[in-house]
């Protein structure tokens, strides 16, 4: 996979370098490209924004710069169109749409991911309007609270999207068994539309506190049991908009301990809406 990322702080990209996603790139699995975007300014202060037309407060990013910034990337051919490679070009924003675990998914199965980094108020409208006249565009936040920069947005994409690549985790299987577990979305995953419940390891007694016996026990479907009705409760305490989906069947029906679990958290679930 290839990600190209357009900012005016490249510097703030150094921890693509470091853990898994730092071993992925060492080994090739990944291409990272950073370009500052003040390349592409047009004077010899290298500005990149302006006042914003209509009054109001702060700066807005250019246009032009970043319409031969994006040009100029795109025309790196990064990846042959051939192999699918046209690009998808994702804008952070607060404006966007919610960026989820489904996201992450599908971002982790095309080949290029080029990123547009704002600052300031934002990047002039026409950018994305124009680039949608000639690539996927693709306007995503990352949670309901604004952020000085796109660059943390972007830090944060890149790596709920690389660890899904293949290889990236250690264990493959942890991904589809973490919170969302997408993975196994169509086959009844554990963690389909749930937030994951907690998790142990040694010792097995700390300050008083006992792991749960049924994670000792060897019984693995009474384990698998358990961890559902641990994620049930969780979601219920935590992710009430969560529940309401589950209760309307999405992603998948409820089974008869699904609805008891949920109706001891406080969520009472219609007999219609489970599965028996
Ligand atoms: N005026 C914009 C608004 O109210 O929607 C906010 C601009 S924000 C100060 C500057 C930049 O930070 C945005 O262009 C975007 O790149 C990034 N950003 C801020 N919050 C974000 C979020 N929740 N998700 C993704 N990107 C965000």
């Amino acid at each position: 996979m290839r990600i190209d990322i357009i900012t005016i702080f490249p510097d703030y990209f150094a921890p693509l370098g470091v853990s898994l996603i730092g071993k992925a790139a060492a080994r090739g699995d990944i291409t990272f490209g950073v370009h500052d975007l003040r390349d592409w300014a047009h004077d010899v202060h290298r500005t990149v924004d302006d006042t914003p037309f209509g009054g109001g407060p702060g700066m807005v990013m250019k246009p032009e710069p970043w319409g031969d910034a994006l040009d100029a990337v795109r025309a790196l051919g990064a990846v042959p169109e051939a192999a699918g490679g046209s690009g998808l070009l994702v804008i952070p924003t607060p404006a966007g749409v919610p960026f989820t675990q489904q996201h992450a998914a599908r971002y982790a199965a095309e080949p290029w991911l080029i990123f547009a980094c704002g600052r300031y108020e934002g990047i002039d409208g026409r950018v994305a309007d124009d680039a949608r006249s000639r690539m996927r565009v693709e306007e995503v936040s990352i949670g309901d609270y604004v952020l000085a920069g796109g660059e943390p947005a972007v830090l944060v994409m890149t790596e709920a999207i690389c660890r899904l690549l293949p290889g990236v985790l250690g264990n493959a299987e942890s991904a589809a068994d973490d919170s969302f577990g997408f993975g196994r979305l169509e086959s009844g995953g554990p963690m389909a539309g749930l937030v994951e419940g907690p998790s142990y390891t040694r010792p097995r007694l700390w300050r008083g506190r006992e792991v749960p016996p049924i994670l000792l026990s060897g019984d693995h479907a009474a384990i698998a049991r358990w961890r559902r009705d641990s994620a049930l409760r969780r979601t219920a305490r935590n992710r009430p908009d969560l529940v309401a989906r589950l209760a309307a069947g999405v992603p998948e029906p409820l089974d008869r301990r699904d609805r008891e679990v949920l109706s001891e958290a406080g969520f009472p679930v219609d007999s219609e809406d489970v599965a028996h």
